[in-house]
Formats: structure tokens, C-alpha cells, sequence
């Protein structure tokens, strides 16, 4: 149990999100009064907007939020780093002078009244609490059935990821410490969170339709996403490979042994079919095996370069402007 009330860090990613931050900012920041009102969150609890490269006037938008109203704070990242690295960012440059921090998307989608509920789980001592949402409903029906699918996937190729958890949830500052010592690149918070252990609990939400703008999720991203979310948590797929070329090889030498018998019986030409159709299966095969062996050897040859996972270009926070905080 927690008897403090915590100073609360929202943090929000934004890619190009001109058309609606303004009105996600005022929903956030009356959330937050309202929070502060009720004795749940500290007076100086705050908003932190994560720029993560944006093409439009996201940066404008957060600057001038920022100078009118201290609640928010901003950091615009040098280029896109994309949406887990925009989180994690935010997490990170939060944890000295936040109790807890909460994720979620600039679009709002996720119910900000659940906002209470991660709150509560806290006070209950819960040092990591998971926003799982409710249905999806909302969503289209292409990316449904991609995401549930990618959900069985994780789980049968042996990663521990809470199915429908989004990035919507709650960490303490202990958490954020532990999650600081994580020094990876290939960044997949959601498979990753689980592996820390400490005292969860989950709280569920609804979502709700995009009121603005376009999803920056584009099919590719999600596609990097997923593979990402697989690779850099599990190994399994490179068992899988094994396994398969060991049956294949079985698999060849029981069509060597019964194409010498024809050959013995003076049968060449016939069997050029399967032949051929072993050829062309073993060869895909081939290059789908050492592609993903190659997925693998990328990932480490990017981790031992131990670049920085984003660069903060500048820093709108507690009142200073362009402050360096690289770290
Ligand atoms: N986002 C980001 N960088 C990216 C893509 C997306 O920071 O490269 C942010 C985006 O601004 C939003 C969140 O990630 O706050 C989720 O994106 P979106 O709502 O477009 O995804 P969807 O809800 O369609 O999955
Ligand atoms: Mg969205």
C-alpha cells in the first residue's frame, strides 16, 4: 500500500498529429486538475509530449502548449525514431522527478478516465499496472484479425506478452529504474515489461474511434513491429529452422535411396517433376531460413553498436528551453 499521492508523469508520443493534439492536450490537462482536485495525483504532476519527428506543426503546437502552461512539458526528437523509442523517451527522461509515469497515444483513443483505475492499482502498491483494452470493435477489420493473429503467434513462439495490452500503462519510478538498465535497441515494451517481474495488476479500458487525422501506424510499421515484437523476444523461430532442415534432409536421402532403385532399373527420365518440385521447395526454404538466421545476426550487429536509441533535439522542460539532457 502507498499512502503518498504520486506525482504523475503522462507521457504522449505524437507523429504528425497537428489535427488533433490541441484538443488531446486540453483533455489531458483538465484530466489532470480534475485528478489533483480529487487528492489522487500531486498539484505538480505534468504532461509530457514526445515529438517524435514530426513533418507538420506538432512541434509548434507542444512549444506554445508548453510556454503558456507549465503542466506540459516537451521533447522533440532530432528525426522519426519511431513510436516504441518516442515512448520509451518520455519514460525515461520522467523517472528522476516522477512517482509514476502512464503511456498513451496522442490520439486519446484510450480511455483517459481509466486513468483512476491505473491510479488505484498504484496506491495499491502495484509497481507495473497493464492497460488491457476491452474489445476491437473500433478497429478495422484487417487489423483485427492481424493483431489477434500476431497475439497467438507471440504466444506459441514462447514470448510472454499479455494479449490486447497496448501501450497504455502504468509504471512506478522503481520500474523505470529497472527499465533504464535495459540497454537494447531492438525495443518491444510490451514483451519486455513482463520480463522485469514486480507486484501487476491490469486495468481495462475502452477504446474509442480516432477523432482526428490519419493512423501513423502504416502497414509497414506494423509489419516492424510485429517482427520485431518476435525476434527480439524469442529464439524460437530459429529451432523452428533446425528442426525443419533436419526433416528435409530425411526427407532427401529417402529420395536418394528410391532414385538410385529407378536408376538401377534404368528409369532416369522419369521423376524429373519431383525433382524439379524438390529443388524449388528446398531452395525457398533455403532462403527463407537463412533470411531469418539473417533477421537475427542484423539485430546483433545493431545492438553491439550501442548507438543511442534516440537523440533529443530540444527540451522545453521545467520551464527551460534547449536544455541538454542526452544522456
Ligand atoms: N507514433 C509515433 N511515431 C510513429 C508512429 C506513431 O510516435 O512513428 C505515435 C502516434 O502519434 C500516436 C501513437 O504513436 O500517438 C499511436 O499511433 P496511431 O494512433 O496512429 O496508431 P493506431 O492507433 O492506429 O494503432
Ligand atoms: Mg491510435
Amino acid at each position: 500500500m502507498r499512502e503518498k499521492k504520486p506525482k504523475l508523469y503522462i507521457v504522449i508520443p505524437c507523429y504528425n498529429e497537428e489535427e488533433i493534439l490541441e484538443q488531446s492536450l486540453d483533455i489531458l490537462g483538465e484530466k489532470l486538475r480534475r485528478l489533483a482536485k480529487e487528492d489522487k495525483v500531486a498539484e505538480d504532476s505534468r504532461v509530457v509530449c514526445v515529438d517524435d519527428g514530426s513533418k507538420d506543426r506538432t512541434w509548434d503546437i507542444i512549444a506554445k502548449r508548453s510556454s503558456e502552461d507549465k503542466t506540459f512539458l516537451g521533447l522533440k526528437f532530432s528525426r522519426n525514431y519511431g513510436h516504441q523509442n518516442a515512448i520509451l523517451a518520455g519514460m525515461l527522461e520522467s523517472r528522476k522527478a516522477a512517482d509514476c509515469v502512464v503511456t498513451i497515444d496522442a490520439d486519446l483513443q484510450q480511455d483517459v478516465e481509466a486513468l483512476d483505475d491505473f491510479l488505484g492499482k498504484y496506491m495499491e502498491g502495484c509497481d507495473v499496472v497493464y492497460g488491457i483494452r476491452n474489445d476491437r470493435d473500433t478497429d478495422k477489420a484487417g487489423k483485427k484479425v492481424t493483431a489477434e493473429g500476431f497475439y497467438k503467434l507471440m504466444k506459441l513462439l514462447g514470448a510472454d506478452v499479455i494479449p490486447n495490452s497496448a501501450d497504455y500503462r502504468l509504471l512506478s519510478s522503481k520500474a523505470l529504474e529497472a527499465l533504464a538498465d535495459y540497454p537494447e535497441s531492438n525495443l518491444f515494451l510490451r514483451g519486455l515489461i513482463p520480463t522485469m517481474g514486480f507486484k501487476s495488476d491490469v486495468v481495462y479500458f475502452d477504446v474509442k474511434d480516432r477523432t482526428g487525422g490519419k493512423s501513423k501506424y502504416t502497414i509497414g510499421k506494423m509489419v516492424a513491429l510485429a517482427l520485431n515484437g518476435i525476434t527480439s523476444m524469442s529464439t524460437r523461430p530459429l529451432e523452428l529452422i533446425v528442426f525443419i532442415g533436419l526433416l528435409f534432409c530425411v526427407l532427401a536421402l529417402v529420395i536418394f535411396v528410391l532414385s538410385m532403385i529407378d536408376w538401377a532399373r534404368g528409369m532416369v527420365v522419369q521423376g524429373w517433376t519431383t525433382t524439379v518440385a524438390l529443388l524449388c521447395l528446398i531452395g525457398g526454404m533455403n532462403l527463407l531460413t537463412n533470411g531469418l538466421v539473417g533477421l537475427y545476426v542484423g539485430k546483433a550487429y545493431i545492438e553491439v553498436k550501442h548507438r543511442p536509441r534516440y537523440i533529443i533535439d530540444q527540451a522545453i522542460w521545467d520551464g527551460s528551453v534547449n536544455e541538454d539532457i542526452n544522456g
